[in-house]
């Protein structure tokens, strides 16, 4: 057992400066040893990490506590039964899902949990939908949902992919963009007045399209410049 010089602290055999003031180590007696017992778990930034998740989950299903049990106490005492508050618990239920599920986890799959989100926000519009009856879940909030999920957790997984080319990920995020447009406005359509029809969507669709031509000339050229370039050697 040594002991630092300079400031007293306690030291092990794997360290060669003080932890504390950084002095350095030497002990004839003692000397340096590799694998001796370290005074701190090696996987130090590990251990503080899942700190840090643990007392976020915490910290944030407590604060959903508070307004959930007072929510439900209100509406039992004011009306003699659960009512109206079982659209607030939904609602804190579904924030509880989406922030407190990912802080448990050590490296959240991004994608995975997109998914996830998505399932959430189906249950939650399923929820809300049986307390407040309507139609208007089915032809939609699911399809908007579903078609906003699909487009994010697909845009995501694109522009992350290695093999696809930065034009070819411009072109078909644009694209992308424009066709969600669309069906959104089909589906608003739709459900407001019983006919499709199109004006905005193209008019934000058409802009988009002529980007994505744009990137494809563009990309064209760099790569056959690029040829060239390698060609000549220079
Ligand atoms: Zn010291």
């Amino acid at each position: 057992m040594s002991y630092c010089v300079n400031c007293g602290v306690e030291l092990a055999a794997s360290e060669r400066r003080c932890p504390l003031c950084g002095v350095e180590v030497i002990n004839p007696r003692e000397p340096f040893d590799e694998n001796g017992e370290r005074p701190f778990p090696n996987d130090i930034e590990k251990v503080r990490h899942r700190l840090v998740r643990v007392t976020a989950a915490r910290v944030f299903s407590l604060l959903l506590a508070i307004p959930l049990v007072s929510i439900l106490l209100v509406d039992l005492i004011s009306d003699g039964a659960l009512t109206w508050s079982l659209i607030p618990t939904a609602a804190i239920v579904y924030a509880f899902l989406a922030v407190v599920l990912p802080c448990l986890f050590k490296r959240p799959i991004v994608w995975l949990f997109m998914l996830l989100g998505v399932a959430e926000t189906v249950l939650f519009l399923f929820v809300l939908n049986v307390i407040l009856g309507g139609d208007w879940l089915w032809l939609f909030a699911l399809p908007i949902t579903l078609l906003t999920g699909a487009a994010v957790i697909g845009g995501y997984l694109m522009l992350r992919s290695r093999r696809a080319s930065l034009t070819l990920k411009i072109v078909v995020l644009l694209l992308m963009i424009a066709v969600s447009l669309i069906i959104l406005q089909m589906l608003i359509e739709i459900h407001l007045h019983g006919a499709i029809r199109f004006d905005w969507s193209v008019y934000a669709a058409i802009p988009c399209g002529m980007l994505s031509l744009v990137a494809l000339i563009i990309g064209r050229l760099v790569r056959k410049s690029e040829s060239f370039r390698k060609k000549m050697f220079f």
